[in-house]
């Protein structure tokens, strides 16, 4: 072994030793409620497709029919010609689906968050960003050059004494719609009344909102009801509800061009391949149309809640005027009962995502369990009663009281 080999495998066993390993297992069929993972059956509970678009035939047959008459690559940027018609048409039917006058595609949610805020910030501006916030979202603070402030996830009083010290020449305010590792989300009508009080911008990271919340899947923006003047940068992700692949941001007329000539991960970096475009067009139909999706996805958050409050485990508290989300995590503060827990699970065939340190915040390790609209009440039952039983008693909270 070369002694940079061996300097790597030394820090490699180091996070083994921590808890902090990470691995890949393979899968062999579609992302679903039940998957196939190195030959044997599981019952999942850790994607991000809630509402089950990811292998939904109508997507399917439109991406096998644009990729006949485009081919696979689209083969440039979009500033060099590799913007297609479909790509046109999806960012046109966002731009109606988010009440914006313009959407504008990228090729993955971590590279907008990138885009957006490093084009719209740099020296002399600061960043406000909620502590729980995605990594992406981080690491676009960083590579903006500009002053970032981070403040106690969901926390007004202490923004608001952050913004009002501030002299920055632009201030841009940054949250999760809905925290990925959490389930929970932002107060966005409050930090939008707080935005226009100290002339600052609200951008949202809507992932998990999108597809789930809202009557018509139009997430939290829809949800609360914000117009573009409240809510004037709405960055959207096309792998979560969406079920596809890629990523967008819905504003005015104005920012979309700025992006368009600035942004730096849309300008250097090829475009999505049309067949993908044309297959999120699809699910972007399914999802608007079949709001049963949204309804039974609700009645097995429900379900899952009730019986999980029941056994005392300890899940995120929920304001009672906050909706539920998919993303329902036991939170358990320690990794390497974290990792235990989920070994146990899967030795019952039941996947969930064992999230440690640095994705989660020191001592807030977890089991980040999500749910889907083709969970039904045996499949819950069965993930209840597992977790009951690989849980220490410590664990679990006196089920009176909570609601
Ligand atoms: C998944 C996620 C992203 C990244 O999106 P990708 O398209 O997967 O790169 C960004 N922000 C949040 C909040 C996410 O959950």
């Amino acid at each position: 072994m070369s002694s940079f080999d061996e300097e790597l495998r030394l820090d490699l066993q180091a996070r083994r030793v921590q808890n902090r390993y990470r691995q890949r297992y393979n899968m062999s069929t579609p992302q679903a409620v039940n998957v196939t993972v190195d030959q044997r059956a599981y019952l999942a509970f850790c994607n991000n497709d809630y509402l089950g678009l990811a292998n939904h035939p109508a997507s399917i047959v439109s991406m096998q029919q644009v990729a006949a008459q485009y081919g696979v690559g689209s083969g440039a940027s979009h500033l060099v010609y590799g913007h297609s018609k479909i790509h046109h048409r999806l960012e046109k039917a966002l731009a109606a689906f988010t009440d914006r006058e313009r959407a504008l595609l990228f090729s993955t949610g971590y590279m907008a968050n990138l885009g957006v805020i490093s084009a719209l910030t740099g020296r002399g501006d600061t960043i406000y960003e909620d502590r729980l916030n995605h990594a992406s979202l981080i690491d676009a603070g960083l590579l903006s050059q500009a002053s970032v402030k981070r403040y106690r996830h969901n926390d007004l009083h202490q923004l608001e004494s952050l913004l009002s010290a501030d002299q920055a020449k632009r201030k841009l305010v940054v949250v999760d719609g809905v925290f990925s590792m959490d389930g929970d989300l932002a107060p966005l009508p409050e930090l939008s009344a707080l935005c226009s009080k100290y002339q600052a911008q609200l951008m949202v990271d809507d992932a998990h909102g999108f597809g789930v919340l809202g009557k018509q899947g139009g997430g939290c923006a829809e949800h609360f009801k914000l117009t573009v003047e409240q809510l004037p940068i709405l960055v959207g992700t096309l792998g979560k509800s969406f079920g596809s692949f890629g990523a967008f941001v819905a504003g005015s007329d104005a920012l979309i061009e700025t992006l368009i000539q600035v942004a730096r991960t849309y300008i250097y970096t090829t475009a999505l391949p049309p067949a993908v475009a044309a297959a999120t067009s699809t699910t972007l139909t399914l999802l608007q149309e079949e709001s049963w999706r949204r309804d039974k996805l609700n009645d097995v958050i429900r379900y899952f809640r009730q019986g999980a409050k029941k056994l005392g485990l300890p899940l995120i508290p929920l304001l009672p005027s906050q909706p539920m989300t998919p993303i329902q995590p036991i939170l358990l503060g320690d990794d390497a009962l974290v990792m235990s827990v989920a070994a146990t699970l899967r030795e019952q065939s039941i996947l969930v995502g064992a999230i440690r340190p640095p994705t989660v915040p020191e001592g807030t390790a977890r089991l980040r369990i999500t749910l889907n609209v083709h969970h039904d009440q045996s499949d819950i039952d069965k993930l209840l009663d597992a977790l009951a039983n690989a849980i220490p008693a410590t664990y679990l909270k006196s089920s009176m009281g909570e609601t």
